[in-house]
C-alpha cells in the first residue's frame, strides 16, 4: 500500500482529493468541522515536506452551480482548522485554476470550487479527470467517504499519475482499521449488527460471518428473526420477505460456529414517540399493537458479557431508537460495554452510518479504538467489496 511516507513532497505540488463535504448551517457557516480535521495529518505532512497542496472536493449535491454549494463558505473555517490561510479559486477547472495553481508556492494550499458544479465529476469523465490532473505532481486521494465512488477526482485521474499515486493518512487509515477487524483480528471477534433492517446489512452479515466468533443483532432488525422463529412481535419493525432468509442467516451461522445473540427481552412502546407508554416485554411476547424500540436489561446483560469476553469488536447500527431519549438506554449500555472491553485491551472500530452518530451523541468517540468517518464507503468495505477510489490507487 503506498502511502505520503512514500514520498517527499519537497518543491512538489500535492493534488490531494479530500472530503471537506460538511454540514452547514442557513447562513453557510460550517457546523462540523470532523471532516476537515481529518484531512489535516495528510496536508500537514506535504506542507512540512516543503511541498504545497491543492485541495479538490465536492460539497452536497449541486445541479446547477448553485451558491449554497460552493466551497468558498467553508474557506475560513478550513483556514483556522489547518492553520494556515487557504487560498480559494471559483472554479476547479480552466486557465484560472492553470494560473492560481502555477503560483502556488511551497507552504501553500490551494482550495478549488466545488468539483460536482460539473457533471463531469459524478460521470467519471476521463476528460475531465486529465484537466484536473493537470494540477500537481503527486496525486493523493484522502476522501474515504467517496471512495466507493468511481468518479473522475476520487478513481478515474490515478491513471494520470501511474507511478506518482499515493493513500493519504485518512485514507490509509481507514484501510488498516478494516483489516484489522476483518483479516488480522485477534481472537474472540464480535461483530453487533444493529439499525432498522435486515435488507441493508445483509451483505455485510454474509461478508463477516467467516471471521467472526459472535453476532450480536440488534435494533428493528432484530424482529424479523424474532418472527420468523414464531415469535409474537407485536406491531415492531418487520420485512417480511425477509423472514426465509434471516432463517438461512440463522443456519450460515451456526455452520460457521458463530454464536448468535439476539436481543432477550425489549423496551415496548404503545407508539412511536418520545411520549409513548412503555413497558418491558419478552423479545417473543410483545403485546398486538405494541412496538420493541429498544432492547431490555436482561439484554444488555448479555451484550455486556459477550462483549467483555471478546478482543475485536465491530459495532455497525444502534440497538434501539437511540435519537429518542426513552429509547437510547440499549445503545448506551452497548456504548458503555465497548468502552469498557476497549479500555481493558480489545481493539474496538465503529463504522457506517448510524452507529457513527450514536457514538458522537453520547460522547464514545475517545473510548473506542477507531471511528470511522465514511458511512456509504465502510459499509461497502465491510461487505467485501473493492472500493474503486482504493483500487486506483492499488493498480
Ligand atoms: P441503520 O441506518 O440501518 O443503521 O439504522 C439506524 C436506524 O435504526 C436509527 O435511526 C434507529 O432509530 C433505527 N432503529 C433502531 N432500532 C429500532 C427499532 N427497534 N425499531 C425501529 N427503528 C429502529
Amino acid at each position: 500500500m503506498k502511502t505520503i511516507n512514500d514520498f517527499n513532497f519537497h518543491q512538489k505540488k500535492a493534488l490531494i482529493r479530500v472530503d471537506f463535504n460538511v454540514p452547514l448551517n442557513d447562513d453557510h457557516e460550517v457546523t462540523d468541522a470532523t471532516r476537515i480535521e481529518a484531512a489535516k495529518p495528510t496536508i500537514i505532512k506535504v506542507l512540512e515536506d516543503g511541498g504545497s497542496c491543492v485541495l479538490m472536493s465536492h460539497l452536497g449535491r449541486p445541479k446547477n452551480k448553485e451558491n449554497e454549494f460552493s466551497l468558498q463558505h467553508i474557506v475560513d473555517t478550513a483556514s483556522d482548522v489547518l492553520g494556515v490561510h487557504v487560498k480559494f479559486v471559483a472554479d476547479c477547472v480552466g486557465e484560472e485554476v492553470s494560473e492560481a495553481v502555477h503560483k502556488l508556492q511551497p507552504g501553500e494550499i490551494l482550495l478549488l470550487e466545488n468539483l460536482r458544479y460539473y457533471e463531469a465529476e459524478t460521470k467519471g469523465d476521463r476528460a475531465f479527470a486529465k484537466q484536473l490532473s493537470k494540477f500537481g505532481d503527486i496525486y493523493i486521494n484522502d476522501a474515504f467517504g467517496t471512495a466507493h465512488r468511481a468518479h473522475a477526482s476520487t478513481a478515474v485521474i490515478a491513471q494520470f499519475f501511474p507511478e506518482n499515486k499515493c493513500f493519504g493518512k485518512l485514507l490509509a487509515s481507514e484501510i488498516k482499521h478494516v483489516n484489522k477487524v476483518l483479516n488480522e483480528s485477534e481472537k474472540p471477534v464480535t461483530a453487533i449488527i444493529g439499525g432498522a433492517k435486515v435488507s441493508s446489512k445483509i451483505t455485510i452479515i454474509e461478508n463477516i460471518l467467516s471471521k467472526i466468533d459472535h453476532l450480536i443483532i440488534g435494533g428493528g432488525m432484530a424482529f424479523t428473526f424474532i418472527k420468523a422463529q414464531g415469535g409474537d412481535v407485536g406491531a415492531s419493525l418487520v420485512e417480511e420477505d425477509k423472514l426465509e432468509l434471516s432463517l438461512d442467516i440463522i443456519k450460515k451461522a451456526k455452520k460457521n460456529n458463530v454464536n448468535l445473540h439476539l436481543p432477550l427481552d425489549v423496551v415496548a412502546a404503545d407508539s412511536f414517540t418520545e411520549f409513548a407508554s412503555t413497558e418491558i416485554d419478552p423479545i417473543d411476547a410483545i403485546p398486538d399493537g405494541w412496538m420493541g424500540l429498544d432492547v431490555g436489561p436482561k439484554t444488555n446483560e448479555l451484550f455486556a458479557r459477550v462483549i467483555s469476553e471478546s478482543k475485536t469488536i465491530l459495532w455497525n447500527g444502534p440497538v434501539g431508537v437511540f435519537e429518542m431519549e426513552p429509547f437510547a438506554k440499549g445503545t448506551i449500555s452497548l456504548g458503555n460495554a465497548i468502552a469498557q472491553a476497549t479500555n481493558e485491551g480489545a481493539f474496538s472500530l465503529v463504522g457506517g452510518g448510524d452507529s457513527v452518530a450514536a457514538v458522537k451523541k453520547f460522547s464514545f468517540t475517545n473510548k473506542v479504538s477507531y471511528v470511522s468517518t465514511g458511512g456509504g464507503a465502510m459499509l461497502e468495505m465491510l461487505e467485501g467489496k473493492t472500493l474503486p477510489g482504493i483500487q486506483a490507487i492499488e493498480q
